[in-house]
């Protein structure tokens, strides 16, 4: 099982790595615009596969992505310290109005895997620039709110309990509009209140709900100030989405899609529970928020509406960017109007 990697930077090879170390996939292509980048990565992990699975790994170009199954998109411009993740947007559109069209030439049965920041927004125009070859959304997912299982960490430590048996989703943006879904929340089944009952323990305060609210939302920007990147978590998020995909494991993962009938959110990407297979998101879960975090769902969905309209993609009465107005039918194939679209997309920002 093939796997392409487009981006051969530090998300991108730590995903590669990340890969190799979980034994996913029997062969991976590493692709960067610098050539000798992506064979310096593939080189160096290369030395790692005696001591992790039996995979083969080498730098390509575009036309070795033939036969991938899953193509992971990391390519783009860094977050810069200070800079918020909707602030490299512009300097990433025209990236991907080249790599998407370049990947599907030679893999258009593909599934693609955004990981490039600001990812919801990154992951809507991967799949607004693969709708023109017929690409239904379901097959072009992004990484999400997957690495903000933080919240997961901070509450399984708060409780003593192995953060793995700890449910408690982040969903939205991928940013500083995501919603903690406090209500959601369990542990052996159970919401927290119940759990700290049962086990003698504190019930958690809303001042500790706060604190652990600020440092799920703002753990990236820290990363970055202390090192410049961050790439192990999502690294390791990347290993496990292509696992689901590969072996059609349906797990409920965070990642991002476009999603289609939950309020508030038509037609926007954004991170909620999805069930993923084979075939990538096979359906978006809604969840049963209070009205508190629903108003923060829509909110966040808002910003990210205006993120994207901001780019006039298409004309006016073709702003909304839905499989429809880009000219993919319900099962998935291209009609006339998917060229339009395309070449709409492809020539306005
Ligand atoms: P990150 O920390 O997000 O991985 P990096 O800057 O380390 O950021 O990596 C981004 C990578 O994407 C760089 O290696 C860069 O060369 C690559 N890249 C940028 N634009 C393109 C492109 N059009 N095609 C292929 N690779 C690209």
């Amino acid at each position: 099982m093939k796997i392409g990697i487009v981006g051969s930077g530090m998300v991108g090879s730590t995903s590669a790595f990340a890969l190799v170390m979980r034994g996913v996939g029997r062969e991976i292509v590493l692709m960067d615009r610098t050539r000798a980048r992506a064979e310096a990565e593939a080189n160096d992990i290369l030395h790692a596969v005696p001591f992790a699975h039996p995979l083969t790994i080498r730098a390509g170009d575009y036309g070795d992505l033939v036969d991938c199954r899953v193509v992971i998109i990391a390519a783009g411009v860094t977050i810069v310290p200070g800079e918020t993740r909707l602030q490299v947007l512009q300097r990433n559109v025209a990236v991907f109005e080249q790599v998407v069209p370049s990947i599907l030439q030679y893999a258009g049965d593909t599934i693609l895997v955004v990981v490039s920041n600001p990812v919801d927004i990154m992951t809507h125009l991967a799949a607004y620039f693969a709708a023109g070859f017929g690409m239904p959304s379901t097959r072009v997912i992004g990484s999400g709110t997957m690495i903000d299982t933080r919240f997961r960490a901070l509450l399984g430590s708060r409780f003593g309990v192995d953060a793995q048996h700890v449910h408690a989703y982040v969903i939205g943006e991928h940013g500083d509009s995501e919603v903690l879904t406090w209500s959601l929340a369990t542990i052996a089944g159970m919401p927290l209140e119940e759990f700290a009952r049962i086990r003698g323990a504190a019930l958690i305060t809303d001042m500790e709900k706060r604190q652990i609210d600020e440092q799920v939302r703002r753990v990236g920007y820290q990363i970055l100030a202390g090192k410049g990147a961050t790439y192990y978590g999502i690294g390791s998020a990347v290993a496990r989405i292509v696992d689901v995909l590969l072996n059609d494991q349906r797990a409920v993962l965070t990642i991002c899609s476009r999603i289609q009938g939950v309020v508030g959110c038509e037609g926007v990407t954004l991170g909620l529970p999805h069930l993923v297979g084979g075939q990538g998101a096979m359906s978006v879960i809604p969840l049963p928020l209070k009205p508190v975090e629903q108003e923060a769902l829509e909110r966040s969905a808002s910003i990210l509406r205006e993120a994207i309209e901001s780019l006039k993609l298409t004309s006016p009465g073709n702003a909304d960017l839905s499989d429809e107005a880009a000219g993919v039918s319900n099962d998935g194939a291209k009609s006339e109007n998917a060229d339009i679209a395309a070449s709409a997309g492809n020539g306005k920002r």
